[in-house]
């Protein structure tokens, strides 16, 4: 993969990358189709990283589907998709990491101790690998992208971080891999996350500033649905997480909740 990145960038062709962890939709296809339209060389990768589950996570049993995905790469004309193993990615005898303090122990981090440090080292490395001008990630996994973007300023590398919209069901549901998982009852509780978000937004476009305010809101929301279980509600600065009591400039709603035995995030930015 290296030759042929450096192969690519020796043409002067400008390279677009977007990681994965495959079972891809639409979400995934959005970022592919930016990087088609904005670079010359298209490069997605696949690869679910054991390094950011924790021990009970679901790393064994998430969804895969490489023949579904090749196909779907393919329709979105990636030039090259990269699907490297554990053991090619790992295989390095000393534990290397790359840690971003601070945003990466709160939130999805305090509840999924060691998810950041995985994530940042997955992600430093498919770089190195890939040598993009250009990344592309998706607003879903709003904290992600800020580790990820702190990571690349703060090591100096030298790559474009691009951060897309969520792609979502026409019933507000952020499409992610995760949703297979979901019964048809679960599913159909699932929408009530996008509304919960959606009444936050409504409030503070009616002048509703104070976070708590906000927040009863969502909650209340979330918990007419007997099959949701709240892990958080959040509300914080769009740029340094920290939660906000009062809203006054841009924030983040962050909401993480359980659907039985399946785990989902999502989140909204107020203006
Ligand atoms: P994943 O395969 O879940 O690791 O996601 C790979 C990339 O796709 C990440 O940058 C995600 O944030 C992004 N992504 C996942 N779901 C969506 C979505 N519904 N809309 C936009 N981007 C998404």
């Amino acid at each position: 993969m290296q030759i042929l990145a450096e192969a690519q960038r020796r043409q002067g062709r400008t390279i677009g990358f977007v990681p994965t962890m495959g079972f891809l939709h639409e979400g995934h296809l959005t970022l592919m189709r930016s990087a088609r339209e904005q670079c010359d060389t298209v490069v997605a990768s696949i690869f679910v990283n054991p390094t950011q589950f924790g021990p009970d996570e679901d790393y064994e049993r998430y969804p895969r589907d490489e023949v579904g995905d090749r196909r779907k790469c393919e329709s979105v004309c990636v030039d090259i998709l990269f699907i490297p193993t554990a053991i090619e990615m790992y295989h390095s005898p000393s534990a290397v990491y790359v840690i971003v303090e601070g945003v990466s122990d709160i939130l999805e981090g305090k509840i999924r101790p060691g998810h950041f440090r995985g994530v940042a080292t997955v992600v430093a490395k498919l770089l190195q690998i890939v040598k993009p001008h250009r990344a592309y990630f998706g607003q879903k996994d709003y904290q992600q992208c800020i580790v990820i973007k702190r990571m690349v300023s703060g090591i100096n590398m030298d790559v474009e971080v691009n951060i897309l919209p969520i792609v979502r069901e026409r019933d507000g549901l952020a499409l992610s891999s995760r949703n297979s998982y979901l019964n048809a009852n679960e599913r159909r509780a699932a929408p009530a996350i996008y509304r919960a978000l959606s009444a936050a937004e409504q409030l503070v476009r009616s002048g509703e500033k104070e976070s708590e305010k906000l927040k009863s809101a969502v909650r209340a929301v979330l918990e007419m649905e007997p099959l949701i279980a709240i892990d958080y509600v959040e509300i914080a600065d769009h740029e340094s997480l920290e939660p906000l009591v009062i809203i006054n400039d841009l924030a983040v709603i962050l909401i993480a909740v359980h659907l039985g035995r399946t785990r989902l995030i999502d989140n909204l930015l107020l203006v």
